[in-house]
């Protein structure tokens, strides 16, 4: 039979599995021979079996009874005692913290009887009933499904009885009669009364805390989190220690550094006769810790040591519940605590510096996503600032702009050059012109899946969700904060993503010091330099050393070329074509789409050559001696066309007032012919390229005479001409030699020999499914995980995020966008399958990615594990990209 009952001495920190991460912890404070409360923790795989069955598997009660004589031995005293009973706590434990989504129960041991011994021995009626009351309380809740306000509103009715307004106020005599109302709560709820029998309280509380793994918050919580729904829960059953006997007893929580900042000193909270749940409630202020050492200096002094014990011995910031009871100090709680980006790069690099961690695994410990946090421009904390409310950080940076509460408006304002921030109640998609046109969001409904936070992050904007203390009005359009502002439209307010606050008129914004340093405007050397940015610094160099790929950004200008290459960027892996032929040029394409002859047409590319050309030659120059993907142009024509309701209409005024209107005319015809109902599954990519005649030529010629004039200059240009959209070898094969042929030619002209490769991008599943064919013709792949995301789950990006994802999100269909983090299990096989039969028939076959995943730290890591050459990501993300490279390579 199984063991699945351990007591605290036998079991330890890494056992998360079997004994949840409290277990765990409480077990391997106890064999620090640290004061922790004595009992056992029931295992998770129990907890297994139970909810498999749906009873408690056979043998367990055995072994709680072997643990709980031995504990009773140990404490000198028996659950349920009349004169001096043993009370215990109920807890869950998983091995994931999934905070308040499972349940406790205290005080386990009390009924009629022992309440009396409780009181005796404490020398405290009013404790002893308190503690009943609260056990009541409890168990109906959770364990027996009753409604908890039925016990709020009862106890509610005995202060307004009593006409006092603080718990505190209630004695003894209260809370007696609320013992009684309590039962009959209980009574009236089950049919039954309140279970007298301790050990009957301990079991019903086991199987409560079991059954609560699938409750649908925690369920929820769960796929969204994407912990597995089979762990189960281990239930730890401690000895109760109290913080509410009086002023010498007290309740805190601890860090052993400052999880906000990561500077080192004595940060947490103290309340004085009080229980953990009276700390999380807010009944009474708490003190800061350092009060503690005037309140009872021995404790204070105990709990330094303990303190530094643990974080000696876990080599990392803890964060720890304790008790104090009676001027004895007792540790219920530790785990490595969590931590903001900069304490965990501060907190990392000291940890280095004290030599409990090495570098590599202060790497470890940091993340890509930690690391753009920091690069995200904020706040000047030194500003004055007035603050009007909070809400969840939903999207990080800092906004500042005129409050406007209709899309509308903030379209029409920010046309007209003013900043606004979106002030809605929760945005849906019709909102989305005006998120675009805002620096902001905020909302007053809704969590970190609204379709709000969603959305403005897919977009990389600012937003603040769910700050339900704020009164938006849209009707009346303003904006009512806890405090009584009046915020009205027009009036300017600052909203932090990062943080979730929300302040009155315009706060100054200062650029991150992380970012001035990947820019080359700090130096880590120098003073200028603070511990985060030398944290910073200390661990990019350590994974720049490390990693196998390489890291490419995503730009389309000289000057985005120039910043990535600032950031580290080693080449381009992905230049974007399409914004060449927009603005000024666009009369040109429309030329060209309408040529009826071929001159027309030739006279149309022949004048956009040379402008090509000059965009190239700029990029070229900004990444002298490194790579550049140019992959020619991909949108579908209709793109560089009129809108057709609007040409529609001026062809009908036109007619209707007998004016000439042929030019407009023809126009329409033309944007008819064009017109396509799945734009996206259309005429776009290497399609056009063989349906538009001279046109990918064209671009080849200009990137090789950009080339040949870079080479005449002196520098080192490295091309490297990227295909879209291909689905079969034939497609590609025709392009690659037409464009062999234009390099040799433009080669010739010059004098000089050009010979750059010619690739494609896999961005579609039929690419990647033959693989192999394409390779035969290709000298490098790029994988579009845009489009492949887009194709694999056949829904087209810009029409389902802004509608359903929110609602998807939501409903835990995953955890987070198959556009933000690659989905690996659909589109990563296909990549994976694609790499191997690449390289089967192409060994040495150059493989990189290209699509937005190439700087998402989970997607990286997988990009590694595949065996790709590189990872292309926009310059911004490129330091999160070296820095997850680097990691993933580590491992
Ligand atoms: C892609 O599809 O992943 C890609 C990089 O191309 P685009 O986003 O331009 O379609
Ligand atoms: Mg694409």
């Amino acid at each position: 039979m199984p063991k699945y009952v351990f007591d605290f001495t036998e079991g330890n920190k890494d056992l998360k599995d079997l004994l949840g991460g409290k277990g765990a912890n409480l077990a391997e404070m106890t064999n620090l021979g640290l004061p922790v409360p004595p009992g056992f923790t029931i295992t998770t795989e129990a907890c297994r079996h139970y909810l498999k069955h749906q009873a408690l598997p056979q043998g367990l009660d055995a072994q709680i009874d072997e643990k709980l004589a031995a504990l009773e031995a140990a404490m000198g005293k028996r659950l349920g005692q009349t004169d001096d009973p043993l009370l215990v706590s109920v807890r869950s434990g998983a091995k994931f913290s999934m905070p308040g989504m499972m349940e406790t129960v205290l005080n386990i041991g009390l009924n009629d009887e022992s309440v009396e011994g409780l009181a005796a021995q404490a020398g405290e009626a009013r404790f002893a009933w308190d503690s009943y009351r609260r056990l009541i309380q409890m168990f109906g809740k959770t364990v027996q499904d009753i409604d908890g306000e039925l016990f709020e509103d009862a106890i509610e009715e005995a202060k307004q009885h009593k006409g006092v307004s603080d718990d505190l106020d209630l004695d003894a005599g209260d809370f007696k009669a609320l013992v009684q109302t309590f039962k009959k709560i209980v009574r009236d709820a089950t049919g039954k009364e309140f279970p007298a029998d301790p050990r009957e309280q301990m079991k019903q509380a086991i199987r409560a805390v079991f059954d609560s793994w699938n409750a649908p918050r925690a369920i929820l919580y769960r796929r969204q989190e994407r912990i597995p729904t089979d762990l189960g829960t281990a239930v730890n059953i401690c000895s109760m220690v109290f913080g509410n006997l009086g002023m010498s007893s007290g309740t805190g929580v601890a860090f052993t550094r400052d999880p906000a900042s990561g500077q080192q000193g004595v940060y947490g909270d103290y309340l004085q006769n009080a229980q953990g749940e009276d700390v999380v409630a807010g009944i009474r202020n708490t003190v800061p810790l350092g009060d503690l050492e005037r309140i009872d200096p021995a404790s204070y002094a105990a709990l330094m040591d303990i303190m530094e014990t643990l974080e000696t011995h876990y080599r990392d910031l803890c964060d720890i519940e304790f008790t104090i009871e009676r001027g004895k100090l007792w540790m219920l709680q530790t785990r490595v605590g969590k931590r903001t980006a900069a304490a965990a790069f501060r907190i990392a690099n000291q940890l280095i510096d004290q030599g409990l961690i090495t570098l590599d695994e202060a790497v470890s410990r940091v993340t890509g996503d930690q690391l753009a946090q920091l690069m995200f421009p904020r706040f000047d904390y030194a500003a004055k600032r007035h603050r009007l409310g909070h809400g969840m950080n939903a999207s990080p940076g800092a906004a500042v702009g005129r409050a406007v509460f209709d899309s509308y408006t903030a379209i029409k304002w920010s046309r007209s050059g003013e900043d606004v921030i979106l002030c809605r109640r929760e945005t849906n998609p019709d909102d989305l012109e005006g998120m675009i046109a805002a620096q902001g969001i905020l909302t007053s409904r809704g969590g970190k899946t609204s379709h709000a936070a969603v959305v403005a992050r897919g977009m990389g904007k600012t937003c603040v969700c769910g700050a339900e203390e704020l009164d938006i009005d849209t009707k009346n359009r303003r904006l009512v904060a806890p405090g009584g502002e009046v915020i009205e439209e027009g009036d300017v307010i600052s909203i932090d993503g990062t943080s979730g606050a929300v302040f009155l008129g315009e706060v100054p914004v200062v650029s991150s010091p992380v970012v001035r340093y990947f820019d080359g405007e700090i130096d880590p050397a120098s003073d200028q330099a603070d511990d985060l940015v030398r944290a910073v610094h200390r661990f990019m160099q350590y994974s720049d050393a490390a990693r196998r790929m390489n890291v490419r950004a995503n730009a389309d200008t000289p000057e985005d070329a120039a910043r990535a290459r600032r950031m580290g960027a080693q080449g381009i892996g992905l230049c974007r074509t399409e914004h060449m032929f927009l603005g000024d040029r666009r009369a040109l394409v429309e030329r060209l789409i309408l040529a009826d002859t071929d001159k027309e047409r030739e006279e149309a590319l022949a004048t956009l050559l040379p402008m090509q050309r000059e965009d190239f030659v700029g990029i070229f120059a900004a990444m002298d001696g490194l790579p550049v993907t140019v992959r020619l142009l991909d949108p579908p024509l209709h793109e560089f066309l009129p809108d057709i309701t609007e040409l529609s209409v001026r062809v009908a005024v036109a007619e209707a007032r007998g004016e000439e209107h042929e030019g407009d005319l023809r126009m329409l015809q033309a944007v008819h012919r064009l017109h396509e109902q799945n734009p996206m599954l259309g005429l776009r990519g290497v399609r056009l390229g063989l349906v538009v005649p001279g046109l990918f030529t064209m671009q080849v010629r200009a990137i090789a005479q950009a080339a040949a004039e870079r080479i005449r200059e002196g520098g080192r240009p490295r091309p490297e001409i990227m295909i879209p959209l291909v689905g079969t070898v034939q497609e590609l094969e025709i392009v690659r030699d037409e464009s062999i042929k234009v390099m040799r030619e433009v080669g010739e002209e010059a004098g000089v020999e050009l010979d750059f490769p010619v690739g494609t991008m896999i961005e579609l599943p039929r690419a990647a499914l033959t693989a192999g064919q394409i390779a035969e013709s290709a000298a490098f792949f790029s994988f579009g995980t845009n489009d492949l995301t887009q194709t694999v789950w056949g829904f087209s990006r810009d029409d389902v995020e802004a509608s359903f994802f929110s609602n998807y999100l939501e409903k835990g269909v995953f955890g987070v966008s198959p556009f933000e983090s690659l989905d690996v299990d659909g589109v990563g096989r296909l990549i994976t399958l694609a790499v191997q039969e690449g390289r089967e028939a192409r060994p040495g076959i150059k493989l990189g990615v290209c699509g937005e995943h190439g700087g998402d730290p989970a997607s990286v890591h997988f990009f590694h594990q595949a065996g790709l050459d590189y990872v292309s990501c926009s310059p911004f993300r490129v330091p999160v990209a070296r820095l997850e490279s680097g990691r993933a390579a580590r491992r």
